[in-house]
């Protein structure tokens, strides 16, 4: 099962589903996704040959609303894994109390082999295949692996041209200047933190000097090193696909943001040590941040992981395994569909922004992503504590309750 993400997404429904005793026949439609689409993506390259990428996007439920998920290019992307971040996009949104079902896209490519030109291209010429799935009422994609404001934008203008209007609520994600949100592109990593300081609170460990490794340095792992040293942390290890770095006294964010914005890496860090990946992962520390892709945490390194808390970054860092042998090492695993959930609590926001054309501070913005954080945090811990167990299944089984009592409520069409 490990590496296969979508196993590990059925295998979570079904471990919810009998533990909340899911009605069989709610679980039976839980476990499809709605709709999958599988596009060809047939573009000009530079040097005038036609190159055809291979493009999805999944909508797994719509019970509570419009579906809602990233888009993610990475040469890696298969259709498992586009299926299984769009159930875990369901769950999250359920969650967290946003109105909106799960979704997922991705392109098979490595965004960073192609010119300007050629990713703008990709880009509208893979919305213009998926354009009959997605709509501000419909499905509303937003940024993920490899994807950014301006593929957000693109995208934003593509649907536009085709509707003959400007659309803003078609994606989130997006720039200020065309309908983005305020407090959108730090919101994933600002969850994160206060995920990660509710539980230091809850375990009773100082939030000053809690010494934390984040893997990924990305658009949710650099701003969530910026924001947990802001609350006083220690950030001792940073990794990305390039490699690591490692100071025990921590590692200075700006420095480190500085030598990243020159060298595109956080490999070669003056201000620490080099490390590996795997080092980095089984790093002597309170808290790991995985915050780069799927599957990072496995049956092969789960028994060397030292820190006391992991709080899930990333979507499905661990496999079902993993889980399981951090559990019995009384690990704390704070589960990627609550962790992580900020993205969406503020894509929500912009789009809501969108809809109205009316528009909030940055402060109003954080202060309602605190709350939905927090509220959120302590409706798993309860849930986990009543029914005595883990944060991820008490998440799931929010999540997954949740969907079920609006797919029941609405009732199995025709
Ligand atoms: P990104 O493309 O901006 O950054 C990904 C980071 O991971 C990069 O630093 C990259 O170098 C690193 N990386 C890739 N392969 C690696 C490897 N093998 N080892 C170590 N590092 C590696 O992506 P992102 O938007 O920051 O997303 C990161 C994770 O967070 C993904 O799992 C994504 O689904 C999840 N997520 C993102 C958002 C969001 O708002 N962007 C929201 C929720 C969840």
């Amino acid at each position: 099962m490990t590496g296969n993400p979508w196993e590990q997404a059925l295998e979570q429904l079904e471990q919810a589903a009998r533990i909340m005793n899911l009605d069989p026949n709610v679980h039976e439609v839980l476990r499809h996704p709605k709709r999958t689409l599988e596009v060809a993506v047939p573009v000009r390259m530079e040097d005038g040959s036609v190159h055809t990428f291979t493009g999805y996007r999944v909508h797994h439920n719509t019970s509570r609303g419009p579906s809602k998920g990233g888009i993610r290019y990475h040469p890696d992307v298969t259709l498992a894994e586009v299926k299984a971040l769009a159930m875990w996009m369901t769950w999250k949104c359920a969650v967290v109390g946003i109105p909106y079902g799960g979704a997922k896209g991705g392109v098979v490519v490595d965004p960073k082999t192609l010119t300007i030109k050629e990713l703008e291209h990709l880009t509208r010429r893979y919305a213009s295949e998926i354009l009959p799935l997605i709509g501000p009422e419909r499905d509303i994609p937003a940024p993920d692996v490899g994807t950014d404001e301006q593929i957000m934008a693109w995208i934003m203008d593509t649907y536009s041209m085709n509707q003959g209007y400007s659309v803003p609520g078609v994606v989130t994600g997006k720039p200020l200047s065309i309908g983005g949100s305020a407090g959108r592109s730090a919101s994933t990593a600002r969850g994160v933190m206060y995920m990660t300081v509710a539980t230091l609170k809850h375990l009773a460990m100082p939030v000053d000097e809690a010494r934390i490794a984040v893997q990924g340095y990305g658009k949710v792992g650099a701003p969530a090193v910026e924001l947990l040293a802001e609350q006083g942390c220690r950030i001792i290890g940073v990794s990305d696909h390039m490699g690591g770095v490692y100071n025990d006294r921590g590692l200075s964010p700006v420095g480190l943001a500085a030598h990243y914005t020159e060298a595109g890496t956080v490999a070669g860090f003056e201000g620490g040590n080099p490390i590996t990946n795997e080092e980095l992962l089984a790093l002597d520390c309170d808290v790991l941040i995985p915050a780069a892709l799927e599957s990072q945490l496995t049956e092969d390194n789960a028994d060397r992981v030292q820190a006391r808390i992991v709080v899930e970054a990333a979507n499905g860092p661990t496999t079902p395994e993993a889980d399981e042998i951090l559990h019995d090492r009384k690990i704390e695993i704070v589960p990627d569909i609550l962790a992580n959930a900020g993205g969406v609590a503020v894509s929500y926001f912009e789009w809501v922004q969108d809809l109205q054309a009316y528009f909030w501070t940055e402060d109003e913005v954080n202060a309602r992503l605190r709350r939905v954080m927090e509220e959120s945090y302590i409706a798993v811990l309860e849930l986990a504590q009543d029914r005595k167990v883990t944060m991820r299944q008490a998440a799931t089984i929010l999540g997954v309750s949740r969907v079920a009592e609006a797919h029941t409520t609405r009732g199995l069409f025709p």
